[in-house]
């Protein structure tokens, strides 16, 4: 018998895999550390799950499709124009949108890596070619990205802080990046991390919007606002960008409780500030305590360390998993640790003191 025909998928799916979480880890005793997905560790503040739980009675309807009430309010604590915001879900969410919006079949996307992993995974979605520009001792070559532009290229995005390596970039050498960028050719910055910077020379994008129409500045509710679970995100760029990502943007895909938690999650800046204070202030204390335990640790400007394993990475990540501490690992190059709740960070620091390499 001949087999049943079969629709026809892309053959640009060919090679992806669907995206998959880290493996919940758990220890003998049942416990887990979830470090794995740069999470905040605080639950929402009480005005935020009061919000969440007034518009859940609204879930009978569909939600505001162009998030008027959220982009009001996000124009108003960043002091961005209206036109400028566009929302989508998750910054992944406006990832895809960004894409769908400049990048097509024959023609290139740009990217340093190793970074967020949604970059490669997207760029084939969209049929474009993708082109990888290896980081500089973890941090982005932004030389030979500029070298790397040519005239197909559509989109480039940099990661900033980087995600894995936890790296910032400073504002004078992403000027001078900018510059050597052709007009036609979109740059996003990727700022999912950008609270916790400490550095005072690094680049925050929304002061580099202006006169730079190929800029977007990329947002999330997932990190610092402690809203993952609800994927919401936002870009800054041009009017005429925001506007093609609007016409790009799934119809309905930010529900009305995600809009709702975001308003309120602005509106609570001391909980956030309290909230990141202590993150970064754990970042450190992990820092100091992995490097004084012998460890090489990338300096992290993010809420997650860098550790450059090589050959010990799968050893270590396992060792980790076995103490129920949950962590990403890239095989053959190291492990990124997020910086949770104190008493995740202590199980983690626990697992990294008590690591022995197995010898081969
Ligand atoms: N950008 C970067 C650099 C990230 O690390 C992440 C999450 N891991 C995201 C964007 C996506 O965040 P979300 O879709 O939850 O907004």
């Amino acid at each position: 018998r001949l087999p049943a025909p079969m629709p026809r998928i892309r053959s640009a799916l060919d090679k992806l895999v669907s995206f998959r979480q880290s493996e919940p880890a758990r220890s003998p005793e049942g416990r887990f550390f979830p470090l794995a997905a740069n999470e905040s560790p605080y639950e929402p503040a009480p005005a935020v799950v009061r919000a969440i739980h007034e518009a859940a009675l609204g879930v009978n309807r569909y939600p505001d499709h162009t998030c008027a009430d959220l982009i009001s309010e996000i124009s108003a604590r960043f002091a961005v124009p209206e036109d400028t915001v566009a929302v989508g879900c998750g910054s992944v969410g406006v990832t895809q949108m960004l894409l769908e919006a400049v990048a097509e079949p024959g023609t290139e996307v740009l990217y340093a890596w190793r970074s967020f992993e949604a970059y490669p995974i997207l760029t084939r979605l969209s049929g474009a070619a993708r082109v990888e520009v290896p980081l500089k001792d973890g941090v982005h070559d932004l030389d030979a990205m500029a070298a790397a532009v040519t005239d197909r290229t559509r989109l480039i995005f940099v990661c900033n802080p980087n995600n894995p390596t936890g790296t910032v970039l400073h504002r004078s050498a992403l000027e001078t990046f900018l510059d050597r960028v052709p007009a036609d050719c979109l740059v996003v910055l990727d700022e999912a991390y950008i609270e916790y910077v400490r550095d005072d020379e690094a680049a925050d994008g929304l002061t580099l919007l202006p006169g730079r129409p190929n800029v977007v500045v990329l947002r999330t509710f997932s990190k610092a606002y402690g809203l993952a679970g609800l994927r919401i995100g936002f870009a800054v760029g041009h009017p005429a960008v925001a506007d093609a990502l609007r016409k790009a943007c799934l119809p309905f895909s930010v529900n009305g409780l995600a809009q709702a938690a975001a308003i309120a999650a602005l509106r609570e800046r001391e909980a956030l500030r309290a909230r990141v204070e202590n993150t970064v202030a754990e970042r450190e204390r992990v820092h100091r305590t992995l490097t004084g335990q012998g460890w090489d640790v990338t300096p992290s400007s993010a809420n997650f360390l860098w550790l450059g394993l090589g050959e010990r990475t799968g050893d270590f990540a396992g060792h980790c998993a076995s103490a129920g501490v949950a962590l990403r690992s890239f095989a053959g190059e190291g492990v990124r640790v997020s910086v949770g709740s104190p008493a995740d960070n202590d199980a983690f620091l626990a697992a990294a003191a008590s690591f022995r390499p197995k010898r081969g």
